[in-house]
């Protein structure tokens, strides 16, 4: 559902990403490791579209992302993405929060978009925190909201841009169980983060990148068993 082919990025006269080759299947949970600067937030921000690639090919759900014609919000709706910093709206409840896309873009009525959405606050355990202001609750508390936000828009895959580098120690299990949830229920995944707990658990592929480069692609198995 996601291809990389020859995929080249650069900032300026910087070369971010160089020679990107990767298919990631429906279904897959990816983990993506490596040393800060060596692109991986680059290539999850080219997947949906927040980051135009240089030269090459990307295609995501049988789009061209280079195609003039591809709609890039249809894309930017199949494929959700979950932040590091949330980025949640303030002066919006948690439930407003995650009613706002479906009512906006899917069309849901605001019942509908409810239902689904206390549903979802059930699944990642907050259903308690419906009314409450962002503000309100811990960092790993708006992470969860943060996911059941991008479960809401019914996406095809799910990017995760370190999302538990922001948190407190303590909340990290939470979020890294909910995130496990969704693996579990069959979403593809794609997980830029430094929990090698999680890429040996629920990851079924590691990419590893320096440098711009993808240095090893293997399924977790082999990886932990050949380092
Ligand atoms: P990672 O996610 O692995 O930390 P990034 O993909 O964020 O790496 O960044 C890769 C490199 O590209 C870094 O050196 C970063 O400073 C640079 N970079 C990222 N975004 C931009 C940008 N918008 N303009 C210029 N350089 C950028
Ligand atoms: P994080 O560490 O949270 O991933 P970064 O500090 O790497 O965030 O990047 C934050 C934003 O700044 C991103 O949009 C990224 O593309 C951009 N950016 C990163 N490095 C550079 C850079 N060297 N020049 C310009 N923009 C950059």
């Amino acid at each position: 559902m996601i291809e990389f082919h020859d995929v080249e990025k650069y900032y300026g006269d910087f070369h971010a990403l160089k020679n990107i080759n990767l298919t990631i299947d429906k279904g897959e949970v990816v983990v993506i490791i490596g040393p800060s600067g060596s692109g991986k937030s680059t290539v999850l921000r080219s997947i949906n579209g927040l980051n135009t690639i240089s030269s090459g090919q990307l295609i995501v759900n049988n789009r061209d992302l280079a195609d003039k014609k591809t709609d890039m919000n249809k894309i930017r709706r199949d494929v959700g993405m979950v932040f590091q910093h949330f980025n949640l709206y303030a002066n919006k409840t948690v439930l407003e929060n995650i009613t706002l896309g479906p009512q906006l873009v899917l069309k849901q009525s605001k019942a509908q978009s409810q239902k689904e959405a206390m549903a979802l606050l059930e699944q990642v355990g907050l259903a308690d925190k419906a009314q409450s202001y962002p503000r309100m609750l811990s960092g790993g508390q708006k992470q969860r909201v943060a996911i059941a936000r991008s479960l809401a828009m019914k996406p095809q895959a799910l990017l995760f841009d370190e999302p538990t580098s922001a948190l407190d120690p303590e909340m990290i299990g939470d979020v890294l169980d909910v995130m496990k949830k969704v693996a579990e229920d069959g979403m593809t995944m794609v997980v830029v983060t430094h929990e090698m707990g999680f890429a040996r658990e629920v990851a079924n592929r590691l990419i590893f990148m320096a440098d711009g480069e993808v240095l090893e692609d293997s399924d977790t198995k082999s990886f932990f068993e050949h380092p």
